[in-house]
């Protein structure tokens, strides 16, 4: 199985990380989670040159940098697409609501190409399936000898959220997207390889005096935070994303030696298209 970070960044526009979204390759299996930002210029640069590429699309939840490109997922597998083909979803309850809407958004530009092109007989279609806990069933997957779980974790006030757990011959990646521990995330990572874990540093935003990046600090998951909950998991590897503030190049090191002090796995804070495999 193969993890590679599309996009390391968060909201804050960054010239160096696109948003928030990760590839897991297992075999023939494509699974893209959340697609922020910039994220099919990723999936280009990862081998992956159209979304008709990906198996689904997996959202940790609806916040605006883990979907912004949600619409050019849809859109890109849409007019690549030689057959119809609709883009599996799974993400947690709302995310029916939230792709509908999304369609209706592009109902202009669906009009325009399917008039323009007339081998393009049918309109972009998704397949959604809302998950809060438990296996997620996602079409080939199980016959590909992938499995995918779900369990909700914590980022309140947004709500719900999930985290994932995708396991390929023996071994499991989780991606915990936006969360602050908790039991559902634990429940994840009992005895899984790899963990990939959205970050802040509360003590740097601690000292920036504008209240709506303090904000972020109540529902993040800091450094110490994530590096605890891999010592508790016994995980191999921890991997640190959607670093906030962004970590300017070449200062990493020192996200890596904080999450040291309470794991003594391996850490990584990679930049985008790092990958790990497992
Ligand atoms: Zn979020
Ligand atoms: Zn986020």
């Amino acid at each position: 199985m193969k993890v590679t970070l599309l996009g390391t960044g968060s909201p804050l526009p960054d010239p160096h990380r696109a948003g928030p979204a990760t590839l897991v390759q297992a075999g023939a299996t494509n699974l893209l989670v959340d697609c922020g930002r910039g994220v099919l210029m990723r999936l280009a640069a990862a081998g992956l040159p159209t979304p008709a590429l990906l198996t689904a699309q997996l959202l940790t939840h609806l916040h605006s940098d883990h979907v912004t490109d949600f619409n050019d997922v849809v859109t890109t597998r849409w007019v690549t697409s030689p057959v119809d083909s609709p883009l599996p979803v799974v993400g947690p309850p709302g995310t029916t609501a939230f792709a509908a809407r999304t369609l209706e958004m592009l109902r202009d530009d669906i009009g325009y190409r399917m008039t323009h092109h007339d081998d393009l007989g049918w309109e972009p279609g998704v397949t959604v399936g809302e998950v809060l806990e438990g296996p997620v069933d996602l079409p080939g997957a199980a016959d590909a000898g992938v499995t995918v779980t779900a369990a909700p974790t914590d980022h309140r006030p947004v709500s719900p959220t999930v985290g994932y757990r995708i396991e390929h011959e023996g071994r499991a990646v989780v991606l915990a997207g936006d969360t602050v521990p908790c039991e559902g995330l634990d429940r994840l990572l009992a005895g899984a390889d790899v963990y990939v874990q959205t970050v802040i540093r509360d003590d740097v935003i601690r000292r920036i005096p504008l209240q709506r990046l303090q904000d972020v600090c109540d529902y993040h998951s800091t450094v110490a935070d994530a590096a605890r909950t891999a010592a508790r998991a016994g995980v191999r590897t921890l991997v640190l994303t959607h670093m906030v503030p962004a970590p300017a190049p070449g200062t990493e090191g020192e996200w890596i030696e904080l999450a040291r002090e309470h794991f003594d796995g391996e850490v990584l804070a990679p930049d985008d298209l790092g990958t790990v495999e497992l």
